[in-house]
């Protein structure tokens, strides 16, 4: 990670500058089994897709247990009855599947990180592809704003996460970022809320491919002002989060609504 931007630089964004007075709603009340089935379904569709690996995780503030995504069924079919619940030592304590051995991943981070109560993992491609390479995006768009001081590289590799004594090792390699790129493997996003963690995964997608984008030119870009985009970070994750959420939700909906049963 990089240093922090000086409270006294950092140019104001976010909540502090502006925030609508009316937002565009989902249009339907959400249990956290249906929320989270529209998560899988909207990250599958823009490519959180390799479809024999990747789990969302949501604990809820003051609980032990959290919902996950069963083993097996591809992101792109789950409805609200295909979540499980497992119980913080991996344990499956409701649904009709078994999960993921690399569960820990979740359960660890959840445990470390009380501010980490969504936890989003898979392999999407333009971040693989940086991945493999072992190193981060570079931040050369305002959108990039978003992960200023708060991405990581996991510069080593070491096989399947499928204990919690290695997951444990791996949440000691993130500390308190919020976006992980985990060399030649993939990404942990997270989030206080299922809308943050949604935001960051679309996001840190669609930075690698534009970062993968402006490699291939083979030109510098001009740098951005690191003030100038901590106020873009505020206004980000303050404003452009939830909206984002509530029209992935939507077009999901729209597009099949047994994403609900
Ligand atoms: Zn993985």
């Amino acid at each position: 990670m990089t240093e922090s931007v000086g409270v006294g630089c950092a140019r104001a964004g976010g909540a502090a500058v502006w925030s609508p007075s009316v937002v565009p709603p989902i249009g339907v009340e959400l249990s956290n089994s249906q929320a989270l089935a529209i998560a899988f379904r909207h990250l599958a569709d823009i490519g959180f897709a390799e479809n024999m690996a990747g789990h969302i995780t949501w604990q809820s503030d003051g609980q032990t247990e959290m919902l996950v995504n069963p083993w097996g069924l591809w992101w792109a079919e789950l409805t609200a009855s295909d979540i499980c619940t497992v119980d913080q030592d991996a344990r499956v304590v409701a649904g009709r599947w078994d999960v993921t051995p690399a569960i820990h991943i979740h359960t660890e981070l959840h445990r470390a990180r009380p501010d980490a109560r969504v936890v989003v993992h898979n392999h999407p491609y333009y971040v693989s592809l940086l991945a493999s390479l072992q190193m981060l995006p570079e931040l050369v768009h305002q959108t990039g704003s978003l992960f200023l001081d708060d991405l990581c590289l996991v510069d080593i590799y070491q096989g399947e996460v499928d204990t919690a004594s290695r997951a444990r090792e791996l949440v000691g390699h993130i500390g308190g970022a919020q976006v992980a790129i985990l060399a030649s493997h993939g990404v942990i996003a997270t989030g206080r809320t299922l809308a943050e963690a949604v935001y960051r995964s679309a996001t840190i997608e669609r930075v690698c491919k534009l970062a993968y984008h402006v490699m291939l030119t083979g030109r510098t870009p001009e740098p951005m002002k690191r003030s100038d985009m901590a106020g873009m970070r505020a206004s980000l994750i303050e404003r452009a989060a939830d909206v984002y959420w509530a029209g992935a939700a939507r077009m999901t909906i729209k597009a099949d609504r047994h994403v609900l049963d």
